[in-house]
Order: structure tokens, then C-alpha cells, then sequence
């Protein structure tokens, strides 16, 4: 089913090599380079903390809230370029996640000390089941983040809902979104990097059985600020 859907998603570890070739284009390294992520607050994301082996900074920022979207805004982000390091640079990794069990079930993963398998990104899914029983959109103070997340996928729900795979074509939806809102925000505040490059990794978390290494599909990968 990784293959079927996400066919380039490769280990986490070629992200690492990914970063690594390209920060020295612009004299950036890992110890003048600040590190921030825009994805899911799910705890099976932390995958991506493999990479606190190579960013010898303190990070990553957190930018995003459930299902990837830069909940953080302008403030978030302004205060993420200031704390860069002098003469250094960022990166910020960008994206929804997914997850398929060993035994391919696609939006759902088996997390450990559990028996049984769970919806994964479980924003996403939730949100899909709310639109797709009809209700209300809600945008509520004690549920903010899902009520956004919602709003975006009855924006988009026809085209979701004529696909073959609805939690993959509202993972898509996420990606273009997560995207969109983060590139707003940076074009926006490109003063608050004070002259600083910025690489932004765009791609799709592909969540794994616990006991299995995840994956990242590389889709986008751009400097700001050069
Ligand atoms: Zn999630």
C-alpha cells in the first residue's frame, strides 16, 4: 500500500541526507542551523527526532498543531526566525501524516503497548467521519484546531469524496493547506529572518507499525530568502 500511494517515500534518515546536501550550498551547517517542524502533534512523529542527531541547535520549533497546519501563524514564525543563530540559516519540515499497517490498512497504525490498530493522522480521519455523517461545521474555543481542520475538508470534500481513497485524498488536501499557509506566512514575515536563508522541506510523514521505521515522501523542497 506504500508503494500503491506513496511510491518515492523513502526512510527518514535520507531527510537527513537530504538536509545535509543541501545546507552547505548556502553556507549553512548543522551547529548555525535552527530547525523547525509544521506537522502533527501526534507523539508518532517524533520519528522525525532521529534528526536531533545531526542539528547540534536546540529544536525543533514547533509550528504546527493537529494534522500539520502552521497553527502557530506569523507570531509563531516571527519568533522562530528570531532565534536563529548569527551568520546561520533555518529549515522547517512541513506536512500531514498517514499511517498503513503491516497488514495494509491505510489511515491507521499500530501503536506500541496496544493490540489493536488506531486511526492515523487521527485529526484527518476525524474530520473526514464528521463531514462525511453531515455535521455542522463548529468552530468551538475548547476544539479550535479540529474546527479549522473540519472547515477544510468540507471545503474540499467533493473532490475528496470521488477518489478511491478518501483518507489518502484528504492527506493530499492537508499537504496543499499545510503548504499554502506556511508559504503565506513566510512570504509575509521574510523580514523577520533578517537576511537568513530559510530551506523549507515539504513532504508526507508514512506512519508504520510501531516496530517498523517510518518513511518520508519528499515533495517539495525550496529556499526562501537567497
Ligand atoms: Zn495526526
Amino acid at each position: 500500500m506504500v508503494k500503491e500511494f506513496f511510491s518515492d517515500a523513502k526512510p527518514i534518515a535520507n531527510l537527513r541526507q537530504l538536509i545535509e546536501s543541501e545546507l552547505p550550498n548556502k553556507n549553512l551547517n548543522s551547529s548555525n542551523t535552527l530547525w523547525a517542524t509544521s506537522v502533527c502533534s501526534d507523539e508518532v512523529n517524533q520519528s522525525l527526532h532521529q534528526l536531533d542527531d545531526f542539528f547540534k541547535t536546540f529544536g525543533p520549533f514547533i509550528l504546527g498543531g493537529i494534522s500539520g497546519i502552521p497553527f502557530a501563524g506569523k507570531t509563531g514564525f516571527k519568533a522562530f526566525a528570531s532565534h536563529i543563530p548569527d551568520e546561520g540559516g533555518a529549515v522547517i519540515i512541513y506536512g500531514p501524516h498517514i499511517g498503513i499497517t503491516k497488514d495494509g490498512s491505510v489511515g491507521k497504525v499500530n501503536r506500541e503497548g496496544q493490540d489493536h490498530s488506531s486511526s492515523c493522522c487521527g485529526s484527518l480521519v476525524a474530520g473526514l467521519n464528521s463531514v462525511k455523517s453531515g455535521n455542522i461545521l463548529n468552530i468551538s474555543h475548547d476544539d479550535y484546531q479540529q474546527g479549522q481542520v473540519n472547515k477544510i475538508i468540507t471545503e474540499n470534500f467533493e473532490e475528496i469524496k470521488s477518489t478511491d481513497s478518501d483518507i489518502v485524498a484528504t492527506t493530499e488536501i492537508a499537504y496543499k493547506q499545510i503548504k499554502r499557509e506556511l508559504t503565506d506566512i513566510v512570504a509575509g514575515s521574510l523580514d523577520s529572518l533578517d537576511g537568513k536563508p530559510l530551506l523549507m522541506i515539504g513532504g508526507i510523514i508514512v506512519n508504520t507499525d510501531w516496530d517498523q521505521q517510518d518513511l518520508f515522501e519528499v515533495r517539495d523542497v525550496s529556499w526562501f530568502n537567497i
